[in-house]
């Protein structure tokens, strides 16, 4: 246990907030098993470097490299469950409390958990698209046989190569994505950062957005950010351990009983 005070706190300005948004990266993954493939020691970085194999001109040069470095990730994310701070932030959602999560993940954990309005900045494993007639193909049809398998997943209309919908280094973000988040950002009252150490962009700059039109900063990180100057409230502790803790006082707060 530890940062009794910080935890309440943290409650009292969520539960008086108007708009409170919530920004989660990688860290908010860990918990439930997926590692942060961005991360050194993640023994994902070991055998290929991911900015080369997992880069847009990786993909297109080397698509199998792409496919087998990506297939055990994919296999953890199919069987991945959503964590305790997952859950809090749904259940933060569904009392009225936050308005959207802000994701670098693509996991789909967030939504597993239940909650509604989720921004994708990184894309999601939900679909892939072909790359040659650009058909939309959902997760379904796509995963489970190439995970089995191993085999390069094609487009079942034109036998074109497909991509999953994530972005890859060297891509845009998907622009419609990044002007809601950019949105929320700017009309929030209160933005809680969870599990994302702030060193990608855009994570690095929504919460300057945020801070810069009045909003407060929470800070939920197991590592110090950039940022830690400027939030109100800072815990260097697990998502998972600390979400559900900030969730139930903010519903005692507001008077609601859990069911
Ligand atoms: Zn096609």
């Amino acid at each position: 246990m530890g940062f009794e005070d910080e935890i309440q706190q943290a409650a009292n300005i969520l539960a008086s907030s108007q708009h409170a948004v919530a920004l989660t990266g990688a860290g908010h993954s860990t918990p439930s098993g997926i590692p942060d493939f961005r991360s050194p020691g993640s023994g994902l970085w070991t055998q290929v470097d991911p900015m080369e194999v997992a880069s847009i001109y990786g993909f297109r040069r080397n698509p199998q490299a792409f496919y087998d470095w990506i297939r055990p990730l994919a296999k953890q994310m199919m069987e991945a469950q959503p964590n305790a701070a997952h859950i809090a932030l749904a259940e933060l959602e569904r009392i009225g409390v936050i308005k959207a999560v802000l994701t670098q993940n693509i996991d789909e954990l967030h939504r597993k958990a239940g909650s509604q309005r989720v921004l994708e900045l990184h894309g999601s494993v939900r679909q892939a698209t072909c790359t040659r007639c650009g058909r939309q193909v959902p997760s379904a049809d796509l995963w489970p046989a190439f995970v089995a398998s191993g085999e390069l997943p094609y487009c079942p209309a034109c036998h074109g190569l497909l991509k999953p919908d994530v972005v890859l280094f060297g891509e845009l973000l998907p622009m419609g994505v990044l002007l809601e988040a950019q949105d929320e950002a700017e009309r929030c009252d209160v933005m809680m950062v969870a599990g994302s150490s702030l060193e990608v962009y855009p994570a690095a700059e929504l919460p300057r957005r945020a801070i810069q039109h009045g909003a407060k900063l929470i800070l939920v990180n197991y590592q110090p950010t950039d940022m830690d100057a400027c939030a109100t409230v800072v815990i260097h502790e697990d998502v998972a351990v600390i979400l559900p803790q900030i969730a139930a006082k903010v519903k005692s707060l507001k008077g609601i009983t859990s069911p």
